[in-house]
């Protein structure tokens, strides 16, 4: 029997956009997720999907909760950015974001956030590089009115990218090799974000037709906030 593998096919799966956040003693940390879903109604449980190498994935497993921030629509992309590619073993992700302590100190991002949940954990799977977390709903508040993001719209629209890490991550296939058209093209070495000169960076001050070389050194990636140095020509 003939078998066919077109991983495209796994992009229209469709996904919303989240924030998930945990901590355990005196750490902290949120990282951005794609692969929430509701599972029942009664009790209300719902599922998220962790790389097991993610600081978060530790802090829910060593305290049995999380939140889920479901983000606005208008979320900057800077933002997703810094949740999405930075690891927060690194960096104190949650210290420059609006944050309350619910449940048992669980944090909850409220940056951007049209609602949250805050989520005992009750049973977990193990699929190879990641873990199911299953819980129980125990909040589910709205913070303001919007649309909320979707993952479709973050790729589409906002130009988002996906990070190694994520249970939806798919290799990119080979850039094709530069022609005319495409000289003068940088690529972010930690979110594979490309920069076109004759695109710009309008929305951080960045005129279209202005060549890599000339971005002032403190110019950041516009998807995950790498510096100006983590660029390479492609
Ligand atoms: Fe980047």
């Amino acid at each position: 029997m003939d078998t066919e593998l077109d991983m495209s096919v796994l992009y229209l799966l469709s996904y919303g956009m989240y924030v998930v956040a945990a901590k355990a003693g005196d750490k902290i940390n949120g990282q951005i997720v794609n692969t929430v879903f509701q599972i029942t109604a009664t009790p209300p449980r719902i599922a998220v999907s962790i790389n097991r190498e993610n600081l978060t994935h530790e802090l829910i497993s060593q305290s049995g909760m999380f939140s889920v921030s479901i983000l606005d629509n208008e979320t900057p992309l800077a933002f997703i950015g810094q949740f999405g590619f930075r690891s927060g073993r690194e960096m104190n992700k949650m210290e420059h974001v609006t944050h309350l302590e619910g449940i048992n100190s669980c944090p909850v991002v409220v940056d951007n956030a049209l609602a949250y949940l805050e989520v005992k954990v009750t049973n977990q799977v193990e699929v190879d590089t990641h873990t199911i977390f299953i819980g129980e709903v125990k909040t589910a508040k709205r913070l303001k009115e919007g649309t909320p993001l979707t993952y479709d719209y973050y790729h589409q629209v906002k130009g988002g990218k996906t990070s190694k890490r994520a249970a939806t991550y798919i290799p990119p296939t080979t850039e094709p090799a530069s022609t005319p058209e495409k000289r003068g093209r940088f690529q972010c070495e930690v979110c594979q974000w490309i920069y076109d000169p004759t695109i710009g960076d309008p929305e951080h001050g960045i005129a279209p037709g202005t060549p890599f070389e000339d971005i002032p050194d403190d110019w950041v990636c516009p998807v995950c906030g790498a510096s100006k140095s983590q660029f390479r020509p492609i």
